[in-house]
């Protein structure tokens, strides 16, 4: 497994992480055994990098991560966690100080930990920036200051947000998702601005969210029609070739130098290890390239949050 520094931080992350938000059934009901051993494979193939929230599963994520994190050694992992979203409504979004000091306690008491290496600010798009600047951020800083944390950051799916945060703000890193990948690349357009404030760049959800996996999306996917379709016959292109279309989408999504770490998500110990092996082998570039025509003239993106933001 390659590790690669995480900006300017002291983190190397592995080039594939476990994301974790399958443990807390988001795509499907899973056994908690599985996960568990999932989470044990994870870090037995060399991935040491896993991140998880509140929101995945109302809490059950992180109660399953912690139940699986049981007994391993701090030092064989790097934990983020987030704070701020907690369920899919606009009401369930709570960014002030004190919300964010008490939910980061009991995100760590649900995983077992004394500190996590970064919090991250989840999905600040549905929040007002000016109270992401005048509390959120001044709070991540002094759990910092104070030890709690290691790093900061903030998360999301509109580009803009991270922009105007590296602009007001000095943060660690980034966790974008479904912007870098074989339907949508353009995270790439921040990555030099990224990369000049040291900012650190983990990129989440190679497959979409599904849309590029064999079982496909969940019902609760925010693409259009128009996006679903082409990405089924992605999917259909890919297995005429016999290629996963999960193999290839992380392979496309890992190769690129600017991002240290791309997290993928499962609950099944057998896709942990075919991730890691695919994470290995060459892309077939030429299939690559046809898949990515797919999407050529689609918008790819869906709205996220509020639409100023
Ligand atoms: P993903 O692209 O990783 O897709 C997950 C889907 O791929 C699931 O259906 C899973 O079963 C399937 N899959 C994984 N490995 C497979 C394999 N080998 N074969 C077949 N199918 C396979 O999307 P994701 O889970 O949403 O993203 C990964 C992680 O990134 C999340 O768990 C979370 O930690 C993080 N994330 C964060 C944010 C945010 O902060 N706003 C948003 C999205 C994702």
């Amino acid at each position: 497994m390659e590790y690669r520094q995480l900006g300017k931080t002291s983190l190397k992350l592995s080039r594939v992480g476990y994301g974790a938000s399958p443990l807390g059934g988001v795509f499907r009901n899973i056994s908690e055994e599985d996960g568990i051993k999932t989470v044990h494979r994870a870090l037995e193939l060399g991935i040491n990098y896993i991140d998880v929230s509140p929101y995945y599963g109302a809490t059950l994520a992180e109660k399953v991560l912690g139940k699986a994190l049981r007994g391993v050694a701090r030092e064989k992992y790097v934990l983020s966690t987030k704070a701020g979203r907690y369920g899919p409504d606009f009401a369930d979004f709570d960014f002030s100080a004190d919300r964010i000091k008490s939910s980061l306690e009991e995100s760590c008491n649900r995983l077992g930990v004394d500190n996590v290496d970064i919090l991250f600010l989840h999905d600040v798009e549905f929040a007002s920036m000016q109270q992401i600047f005048d509390e959120a951020l001044p709070c991540l800083n002094a759990l910092k200051q104070d030890g709690i944390v290691k790093y900061i950051g903030v998360t999301g799916y509109p580009l803009k947000i991270f922009s105007d945060t590296v602009a007001a703000f000095d943060i660690d890193c980034v966790l974008s998702y479904c912007r870098y990948g074989l339907h949508d690349t353009s995270l790439q357009g921040i990555l030099p601005t990224l990369k000049k404030a040291g900012v650190g760049v983990i990129n989440a959800s190679p497959t979409g969210m599904g849309l590029l996996t064999k079982r496909g999306a969940p019902s609760w996917h925010p693409a259009s029609p128009s996006l679903q379709d082409a990405s089924k016959q992605a999917v259909a292109l890919c297995l005429e070739h016999g290629v996963d279309p999960t193999e290839i989408s992380l392979q496309f999504a890992m190769d690129h130098e600017d991002i240290s770490s791309t997290l993928v998500g499962t609950a099944s110990p057998v896709n942990i290890e075919k991730n890691v092996a695919w994470a290995k082998k060459q892309m077939n570039s030429s299939l690559a390239h046809e898949l990515r025509s797919l999407f050529a003239d689609l918008t790819c993106t869906w709205p996220s949050g509020y639409p100023e933001n």
